[in-house]
C-alpha cells in the first residue's frame, strides 16, 4: 500500500522535472536530491555520509558500536533506529521510510527539508511508531 504511493509520488515529480528544470547543472542536482535518503555506511545514521561521520561506527547487521566486522557478524539482526529484528540499513525499517517520506515531500512540495521533516514527522508519529519510541526520534 505504502509502496505504490511512494511510486506513484516519484512517477509525479519525475514527468513535472523536465519542465521545472531545463538547465543541466541544476537538473543533476534536483536529481541527486530525489534519489535515496543519505545515510552514513559506518554509523548508520540518516543526513550525513561516511566521510563527515563523527559518530562511532556501528555494525550495519545488530548495530554494536565501534564494529566494523558487520560481513562476519553472527549476532540476530537487530536496527538502533527502530529496535526492530533487521539490518540497520534495511529498507523495510519505517525510519527509512520516513526519511524517504521527507524527501519525497520536500520536492514535491517544493518546501525545506526542515519543514518536511516536520510534517511527515506528525504523520509517521500516528501511523507507524509505538508510543514508547518516539522519544528518541530527532525533530
Ligand atoms: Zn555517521
Ligand atoms: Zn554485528
Ligand atoms: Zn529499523
Amino acid at each position: 500500500m505504502r509502496n505504490s504511493t511512494n511510486v506513484v509520488l516519484l512517477t509525479l515529480f519525475a514527468s513535472a522535472l523536465p519542465d521545472r528544470v531545463n538547465i543541466g547543472p541544476i537538473n543533476l542536482r534536483m536529481r541527486c536530491f530525489v534519489s535515496r535518503p543519505l545515510q552514513c555506511f559506518s554509523c548508520y545514521s540518516y543526513g550525513h555520509g561516511k566521510c563527515s561521520c563523527k559518530e562511532a561506527s556501528r555494525c550495519g547487521n545488530c548495530s554494536a558500536l565501534n564494529s566494523y566486522s558487520e560481513e562476519h557478524c553472527n549476532a540476530a539482526a537487530y536496527c538502533f533506529h527502530c529496535r526492530d529484528a533487521h539490518q540497520v540499513r534495511a529498507r523495510q525499517c519505517p525510519r527509512y521510510r520516513l526519511e524517504q517520506d521527507i524527501l519525497q515531500l520536500a520536492n514535491s512540495q517544493f518546501i525545506s527539508l526542515g519543514s518536511a521533516r516536520r510534517t511527515v514527522l506528525v504523520r509517521h508519529l500516528m501511523l507507524h511508531w509505538p508510543l514508547s519510541l518516539q522519544p528518541s526520534l530527532p525533530v
